[in-house]
């Protein structure tokens, strides 16, 4: 081993030690954490108006207002459930990609060209409750974390958070690809498979304690596994289905059902899209 690779390694357990460990709500999780809230959401707001000056919102009206109602239903779930305290936010943004996500902070972004994939206002609320389910479970903050501290190991620290003018530069890149917003800035990022599994988990259980039947939810994701052809869409490539995914939505599936139960107004599978 070098003494420059002794030295960078030195650096990276001082700052694993020094970052604080948050815990992930539903699965006890510990997770690596070099960002404060404050920072993260931040970063979160920075990403989200960087975004939404370049983009059009969607002169639907009628769609517009089912996926704020939607939404609103799944953030209000989370709410209950794990008390983010967000400042949320959601757009509905004119553009055939079929992806959608919450950055950190509560800036939901949902691209028109997803709308057919979720079929109905229960598949809808899955997708936007796994991305909220993202963002609640920091998923963002842990791979920003995990690149800063890579980063710092290679000498290059506090590049990555300096700088606001919110031109898309290449700190910009790598936050929106961190944040999930990868795709739409050339980076194909795929969540690794811990925080997908994590994400069904705890956005299946949104979607039920919002009211939309959490069986709905399994029937998007065998949707989406039947979709073989080109072109993918953004939001499957990110997120690969396979049985396993399935079968562990299926073990979810009694805990969601209780949280259906709980739900003030029940709303099955909603309205077609
Ligand atoms: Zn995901």
């Amino acid at each position: 081993m070098t003494s420059q690779l002794k030295y960078q390694l030195c650096i990276l357990f001082a700052l694993a030690f020094l970052a604080s460990c948050a815990t992930v709500p539903h699965t006890g999780r510990k997770q690596f954490n070099m960002v404060s809230d404050a920072d993260l959401n931040s970063l979160g707001i920075q990403a989200f108006n960087s975004v939404m000056q370049q983009e059009s919102r969607s002169k639907d009206k009628q769609l517009t207002e089912t996926v704020r109602a939607v939404s609103q239903r799944i953030t209000q779930a989370a709410e209950a459930l794990d008390k983010p305290k967000f400042n949320w936010d959601v757009e509905l943004v004119e553009r055939d990609v079929a992806n959608a996500v919450c950055l950190p902070g509560g800036k939901i972004i949902v691209f028109t060209g997803i709308i057919p994939h979720a079929h109905n206002e229960a598949g809808l609320a899955a997708i936007v409750g796994h991305e909220v389910a993202h963002a609640v479970a920091r998923h963002g903050g842990e791979r920003l974390s995990q690149k800063l501290a890579l980063q710092s190991a290679l000498g290059l620290s506090g590049e990555i958070l300096r700088g606001r003018d919110g031109k898309l530069d290449q700190r910009t890149r790598l936050i929106l690809g961190a944040l999930g917003l990868g795709a739409e800035v050339g980076i194909v990022l795929p969540y690794s498979r811990i925080h997908e599994f994590e994400a069904d988990r705890i956005g299946q259980l949104y979607m039920a304690r919002a009211g939309y039947d959490p069986q709905e939810y399994l029937k998007l994701w065998e949707r989406m596994a039947k979709i073989k052809k080109p072109p993918i869409p953004v939001w499957l490539s990110t997120h690969p289905t396979d049985d396993e995914r399935i079968a562990k939505l299926k073990e979810n599936l009694p805990a969601a059902m209780r949280e259906y139960e709980n739900a003030v107004t029940k709303h099955g599978a909603g309205r077609a899209l």
